[in-house]
């Protein structure tokens, strides 16, 4: 068969799983999944119908100096590792991951059937380690593209890494990412590399937020976690990394999860 032809070939869809509201495709290789308008308490708004896909991908493409990793982390544990750590684990490599995050992404609508934007959350579960950032990116953008948004501040896809050696402008202007760090001292850190923070925090002072006793730095608690917000769409404000950056503002969460392992490794016990 000529090289043309094959080309000219449409390519098969991704394999899914579930139907409707419930749908989600995977990879080829089983290492990464979207799962399609996902009614998930927080982050979507269902009293106004917006819901949300989101991706995830296995642990390998997370970077070892995660402290959480294998140890407490929510993403291997509460109810997202519940309900997709055995399909996950394939032991491919964080390169076929991200082909496979990326393939997923191309493969999802991106507008409802009347013609909304549909917003994104990236890595419920999993990252992208800093050489592979460039095939996820780029499938964001193509989504964006898809989609008809206009980037008015807020973006149509967000989400958090703990990948250490990645600038922010690797990403590109069609996501709102936010590096996710420990100590209050790490802020500064992420913010060399051009990354608005989110830190995890064992205690919450106050819900309006606060000054880091060491840092300076303004944290301010998640307003879904603080019962301020009932949604991350309704909130806004992980998806709006360029103000939070010029802002000076950083976004804390409780620990939340595997909490005692979760509290160990904030306190650098286990790590
Ligand atoms: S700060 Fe807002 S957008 Fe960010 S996680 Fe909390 S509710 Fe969601």
């Amino acid at each position: 068969m000529s090289t043309l032809v094959q080309l000219s070939r449409k390519a098969k869809p991704l394999p899914h799983t579930g139907s409707g509201c419930n749908r989600t495709i995977w990879s080829r290789k089983g290492d990464a999944q979207i799962k399609l308008r996902s009614a998930n308490g927080k982050l979507a708004d269902r009293s106004k119908g917006e819901l949300v896909h989101q991706t995830a991908t296995g642990v390998q493409t997370c970077p070892q100096s995660c402290p959480f990793l294998g140890n407490g982390c929510y993403g291997e544990n509460g109810r997202v590792g519940l309900q997709i750590n055995d399909r996950l684990e394939h032991g491919t490599s964080a390169r076929s991951a991200a082909i496979g995050e990326a393939a997923c992404i191309d493969e999802a609508p991106a507008t409802t059937r009347d013609g909304r934007p549909i917003h994104m959350r990236l890595h419920v579960r999993g990252d992208t380690l800093a050489q592979w950032v460039p095939i996820v990116a780029g499938a964001v953008s193509r989504y964006v593209e898809r989609s008809g948004f206009e980037r008015n501040g807020a973006r149509l896809v967000w989400g958090y890494t703990h990948v250490l050696d990645v600038d922010r402008a690797t990403w590109g202007p069609d996501i709102s990412i936010l590096a996710s760090v420990q100590r209050a001292r790490e802020i500064q850190q992420a913010r060399d590399r051009g990354f608005a923070a989110a830190i995890v925090v064992n205690d919450v002072p106050s819900a309006r937020g606060f000054h880091d006793e060491s840092t300076g730095e303004f944290i301010l608690p998640c307003p879904v976690q603080s019962g301020r917000a009932t949604s991350c769409i309704s909130c806004g404000l992980c998806l709006r990394d360029n103000f939070l950056f010029d802002n000076g503002i950083t976004i804390a969460f409780s620990a939340h999860g595997a909490t005692r392992k979760v509290r160990d490794a904030l306190k650098g016990n286990t790590k």
